[in-house]
C-alpha cells in the first residue's frame, strides 16, 4: 500500500476495489508498530477500528457511506471516546475509561471516519514540545533527536509519519499550529466556540478549541465542516451556520494582508525562519495582494497574559482530580486530606503542578486584582486591537513559531524560553480568532517552517481558501 496524500485518491482506489477500509487500518497499524520509537500513539484501538472498517466497507459496497469514509483518524489523548481509556498523558488518570464520546468524535464516526487510537501529548495539553507527557516524549520523524512540538505532538507526528491519515488535537495557545509547523503539515485552530468542547478534557476553558491536523487544507476544511456547529451539550458553542468549507476552497480574490512589523524584529526569531516567511510575504505581494506592515503594541504582553489566565483556569479545572472520582489514587493515604495531597503530588507531573500553583497564586485573594483582573483587562485590549486590525486586513501573517523543531532537552532547563516560544501563537488564542499553520519551506537542516495566518472570527472559509491557494503555489514535500 502507498502513502495517500488526499482523500480523493483513497476514495478513487476504494471505488476501483483497489483498497478497503480494513486494509487501510491494517496498513496504519503496521506503520504504528514499525515506527513505535516515535512514541506517537499511547494506545491503538485495534478491535474497534477493524469493526468500524468492516461496517464502512459494507456501506461503501451499498453506496451509503458517509463523507469521511476511508479516513483513518487518530485522536489526542484529551478527547473522550466511550469505552476507551482516556488519560491526558497523565498518571493521575491511570485506568480511567470514557463514559461517553466527545461531540467532535461522534460526528467523525457518524460520517464514517475510523478512529485508530489515542495519541501522546503534553500532560493535560500543557507544553510546547510533548516532553511533559508521563509516557515520554513523542519524536519528530524528520529528526528523532528533535521534538515534534506540542502539546499535540503525537497527533502531528502521526500524520507526518503516515501512522494515520489525519488527527484531532486541541489548541489552547498553539498546540495544534506549532506541532504542525514543526512536522511540516497543516494545523487549524478554528474560532473559539466554532466546535463543541463537550468531551474535551479542559485545560483553560476560555481558550480551548479542538483543532485539526492534516496533510492538506482540503482535509482540514472537510473535517471542520463535519465537526463544527451547535451542540446541546456545550452552551458556549456558536449557533452560526456552518458553511461547506471544502466546497469553497478556490479563491482568486486579491486580499489585504497585514504583517506585524514587530514580530519580524524579535530577538529569538531564527534568521532562516524569518527569511522564509518574508519570502512568502514578497511572493504574495508579487501576486497582486496588498501587503502592509502594521503595528501591534502589545506583543510583549501576550505571553504573560496568556500564562496568567490559562494557569488560573487550569488550577480551577484540574481541581476535580482529587483521587475520589477518577483514575489514580495514591496507595499511601492515611486520611482524607492526605488522600488529596498524595494523590495529586504523585499523580500530576512537575509542569502541571507548577501551573496549578501559579494559577492558584494569581487567583488568591491578595493577588487577584494585581494579576488575574489585570490580565483580563489586557486580554480585552489585545482582543480589541486584533479585531481592529482584522477589520482593516483580511489576514495577518506571521511565523507560526520563532524556530524550527528544537532538540529534545534543549528548552527543558529554561522554562521561560519554552513559554516565550509561544509568542506567535497565543495572540489568536487570546483574541479567539481562527488561525492556521501551513508548511511553506524548510531550513538548511531540512526542518519544516510554518506560516501562520490569522483571520476574522468565523471567517474560516476565506482563511482555508487562501491557505489552499498559497499551498498550491508552494509545493512542499510532506
Ligand atoms: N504551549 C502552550 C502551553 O503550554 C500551548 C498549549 C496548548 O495550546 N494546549 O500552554
Amino acid at each position: 500500500m502507498r502513502k495517500y496524500s488526499s482523500l480523493h485518491e483513497i476514495r478513487k482506489d476504494m471505488a476501483n476495489g483497489q483498497v478497503t477500509c480494513r486494509q487501510l487500518v491494517g496498513y496504519y497499524l503496521k506503520n504504528i508498530k514499525e515506527k513505535a520509537e516515535l512514541n506517537a500513539f499511547l494506545e491503538v484501538f485495534e478491535e474497534s477500528a477493524y469493526a468500524q472498517a468492516d461496517a464502512v466497507d459494507k456501506k461503501i459496497a451499498h453506496g451509503t457511506a458517509g463523507k469521511l469514509a476511508g479516513m483513518v483518524v487518530g485522536i489526542k489523548d484529551v478527547l473522550a471516546y466511550e469505552g476507551h481509556t482516556l488519560q491526558a498523558s497523565s498518571k493521575i488518570l491511570d485506568g480511567f475509561k470514557s463514559l461517553y464520546t466527545a461531540t467532535a468524535v461522534k460526528r467523525l464516526l457518524a460520517e464514517d471516519a475510523i478512529i485508530i487510537g489515542r495519541q501522546n501529548c503534553d500532560e493535560f495539553a500543557m507544553g510546547g514540545s510533548n516532553e511533559n507527557s508521563a509516557f515520554g516524549p513523542a519524536l519528530n520523524a524528520d529528526d528523532t533527536a528533535r521534538v515534534p512540538g506540542g502539546s499535540s505532538g503525537g497527533s502531528a507526528v502521526a500524520v507526518q509519519a503516515d501512522l494515520c491519515y489525519a488527527s484531532l488535537g486541541s489548541d489552547t495557545g498553539g498546540s495544534v499550529r506549532q506541532p504542525a509547523s514543526f512536522c511540516g503539515i497543516v494545523g487549524l485552530k478554528p474560532t473559539y466556540s466554532r466546535i463543541s468542547r463537550y468531551g474535551l478534557i479542559a485545560y483553560a476553558s476560555s481558550f480551548d478549541q479542538i483543532g485539526l491536523i492534516t496533510r492538506n487544507v482540503e482535509d482540514a476544511a472537510l473535517l471542520l465542516e463535519v465537526i463544527a456547529g451547535p451542540d446541546d451539550f456545550d452552551s458556549t458553542v456558536s449557533h452560526r451556520e456552518v458553511p461547506a468549507y471544502s466546497k469553497q476552497l478556490k479563491s482568486d480574490k486579491k486580499y489585504k494582508i497585514g504583517y506585524i512589523r514587530d514580530c519580524f524584529e524579535r530577538e529569538g526569531l531564527d534568521e532562516e525562519v524569518k527569511d522564509c516567511i518574508l519570502g512568502v510575504k514578497n511572493m504574495l505581494k508579487d501576486d497582486g495582494h496588498t501587503v502592509e506592515a502594521v503595528e501591534f503594541p502589545y506583543l510583549d504582553y501576550i505571553v504573560p497574559t496568556y500564562y496568567i489566565l490559562t494557569t488560573a483556569e487550569a488550577s480551577s479545572n484540574l481541581g476535580r482530580y482529587d483521587g475520589v472520582k477518577y483514575g489514580f489514587r495514591s496507595p499511601n493515604v492515611t486520611d482524607l486530606s492526605s488522600l488529596y495531597k498524595k494523590t495529586r503530588s504523585e499523580g500530576f507531573g512537575e509542569e502541571v503542578q507548577r501551573r496549578i500553583m501559579l494559577g492558584t497564586f494569581v487567583l488568591s485573594a491578595d493577588y487577584y486584582d494585581a494579576y488575574y483582573t489585570k490580565a483580563q483587562q489586557v486580554r480585552r485590549l489585545i482582543k480589541e486591537k486584533t479585531d481592529e486590525l482584522l477589520q482593516a486586513y483580511d489576514f495577518l501573517i506571521l511565523p507560526t513559531a520563532p524556530t524550527t523543531a528544537f532538540k529534545i532537552g534543549e528548552n527543558t532547563e529554561n522554562l521561560l524560553a519554552m513559554y516565550l516560544a509561544d509568542i506567535f501563537t497565543v495572540q489568536a488564542s487570546l483574541a479567539g480568532v481562527p488561525a492556521i499553520s501551513i508548511p511553506v519551506g524548510r531550513d538548511e537542516k531540512g526542518l519544516s517552517i510554518g506560516l501562520q495566518l490569522m483571520a476574522r472570527s468565523f471567517d474560516e472559509s476565506q482563511l482555508l481558501a487562501f491557505s489552499n491557494t498559497i499551498m498550491e503555489k508552494i509545493t512542499v514535500e510532506v
